[in-house]
């Protein structure tokens, strides 16, 4: 399968690593929109959100600690964003799976 993102949890494209684990990889963003900006991915390739399912639904638990251990280890723990786009209309230009977790700035809502 061609995915990018497979390729950098398998270590075939470089990545700057945030935190790593046998099931869950975390790398800054090539393009960061915020101070700090890192993508947190399962390893295993899961197109997008709405294909979250009973079966591998635990993985995406395990992301949501992982995102809070790296914002306390990095001390953003008062204040970050975390979002997921799901399909084209929605932004998602990668096709796995990958929760964005941002911090160092104000955010606006519902965009920005
Ligand atoms: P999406 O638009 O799918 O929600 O987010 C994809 C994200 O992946 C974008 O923020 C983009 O900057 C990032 N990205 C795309 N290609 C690469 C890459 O090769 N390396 C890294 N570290 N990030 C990438
Ligand atoms: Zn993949």
């Amino acid at each position: 399968m061609d995915c990018l993102f497979c390729k950098i949890a398998a270590g075939e494209i470089p990545s700057t690593k945030v935190y790593e684990d046998d099931t869950v990889l975390a790398f800054n963003d090539i393009n960061p929109e915020a101070p700090v900006h890192i993508l947190l991915i399962p390893k295993e390739h899961i197109c997008c959100a709405a294909e979250i399912t009973a079966e591998n639904s635990a993985v995406v638990a395990h992301i949501f600690e992982v995102a809070a251990k790296i914002a306390h280890d990095m001390g953003f723990a008062d204040g970050f964003r975390i979002v997921n786009n799901c399909g084209d209309s929605a932004g998602q230009t990668v096709k796995h799976l990958h929760f964005h977790l941002m911090a160092g700035r104000e955010f606006g809502w519902p965009a920005g």
